[in-house]
């Protein structure tokens, strides 16, 4: 463990928050120290790692989607050159069209520019079944292989000596300029605990809205998948027979612990569209760090100016991290104003 030392931000949590911001922070010529208790079944460690410009459900636009995809896309490939690894798949999503209704969504939606410039129309169709309305590719969507990710930033920042393996205890911290953490001393401490946030007196009284969710890595003989595909429940291509699909919600249990309803649930709704169930290598339960306004948290503690927080990235890590992450390191380095929607502001008053 590393000992009297001085950094310019100590980061609390090596799940996708922490990592992109400390990627950037490093990338601003920062000195960082990471703090991560390893947690076997943190978000980003279950997460399927997909990102899509839609909501499938609504067929809208997500949130500021013009805006997050070229921020990921700088991220995420300027970290896979750093770390020499490979873990960005921009392959698109082929959505299996659910009724006639979204059919003619779909047409209609697609007929404006900012629509049509998200999906491609001459695509080769993925070997599966349709459901007689059609298909649409999402030629700006892909995945994330969030474990890759995670285990070559974690190597990186054990080479330099810039991870401590162990639990932050809060109640070790003294507040201040500098804050003291042990024998080390930060301008920052950066929170990004995901879900333990929970242990976090500074922040885990924020309007917090967690959902657990479950995820199946499976192997299934055929057919072979290219690239993602989502015909109510999504399934990622992970190499030969192997896949990942789910996912579930649930906002009254929030522990990790796998359940045989959402396993039951994931594997019916394969059986009714493969018309045969593959074999679970893999069974993982998680809880997505949300908010209720689900937008994520990012900033300054207003009592507290040298701690900071990010996250609530909810159901969409892979792509509110990266813009989330820039935004929040300009805001503390430069004094740039955060978008006031991921603001930590707008929930914690000045005198919390
Ligand atoms: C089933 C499931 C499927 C998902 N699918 C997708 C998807 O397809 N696409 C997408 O974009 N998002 C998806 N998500 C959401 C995504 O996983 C999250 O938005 C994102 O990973 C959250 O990252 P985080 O770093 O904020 O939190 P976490 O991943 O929870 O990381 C927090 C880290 O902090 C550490 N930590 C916490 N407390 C302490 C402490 N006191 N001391 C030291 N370390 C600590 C933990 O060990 C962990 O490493 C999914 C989530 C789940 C559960």
């Amino acid at each position: 463990m590393a000992s009297n030392r001085t950094v310019d931000v100590l980061i609390v949590g090596q799940g996708l928050a922490g990592t992109v911001a400390a990627f950037h922070l490093i990338q601003r010529g920062k000195s960082v120290l990471v703090v991560d208790n390893h947690h076997h079944n943190c978000a980003s460690k279950v997460a399927a790692g997909l990102y899509n410009p839609f909501v499938f459900k609504w067929i809208t636009k997500s949130w500021m989607a013009d805006e997050l995809l070229p921020e990921l896309e700088n991220t995420y490939r300027g970290m896979e050159s750093m770390l020499d690894a490979k873990f960005f798949h921009p392959t698109g999503i082929e959505r299996i069209i659910a009724s006639s209704n979204e059919q003619k969504q779909w047409e209609r939606k697609s007929q404006r520019p900012d629509v049509a410039s998200h999906i491609d129309s001459n695509f080769q169709p993925l070997p599966v079944p349709d459901k007689g309305f059609g298909r649409v590719q999402i030629s700006t969507a892909g995945w994330l292989d969030l474990r890759t990710m995670l285990s070559a930033f974690r190597a990186y920042l054990s080479e330099n000596d810039w991870l401590i393996e162990e639990s932050f205890m809060h109640d070790e911290l003294h507040v201040g300029s500098p804050n003291v953490y042990r024998d080390i001393s930060c301008s920052h401490v950066l929170f990004c605990e995901g879900a333990g946030v929970m242990n976090n007196p500074f922040f885990r009284d924020l309007d917090w809205k967690h959902t657990k969710g479950e995820v199946l890595d499976v192997s299934m003989p055929a057919p072979e998948l290219s690239r993602c595909l989502n015909y109510g429940q999504f399934i990622v291509p992970l190499g030969g027979q192997q896949h990942r699909t789910g996912t579930t919600y649930n906002w009254d249990v929030l522990d990790f612990e796998p359940s045989e309803e959402a396993r039951e649930k994931i594997l019916r709704n394969h059986e009714a569209y493969f018309g045969a169930r593959p074999e679970v290598k893999e069974h993982r339960a998680g809880v997505r760090p949300t908010s209720a306004d689900r937008r994520p948290f990012a900033g300054k503690h207003p009592s507290h100016p040298s701690i900071a927080i990010l996250n609530a990235t909810g159901s969409k890590g892979v792509m509110l991290a990266p813009w989330s992450s820039r935004q929040l390191v300009e805001h503390l380095l430069d004094g740039r104003p955060l978008h006031p929607e991921i603001d930590v502001a707008r929930k914690i008053g000045g005198d919390a």
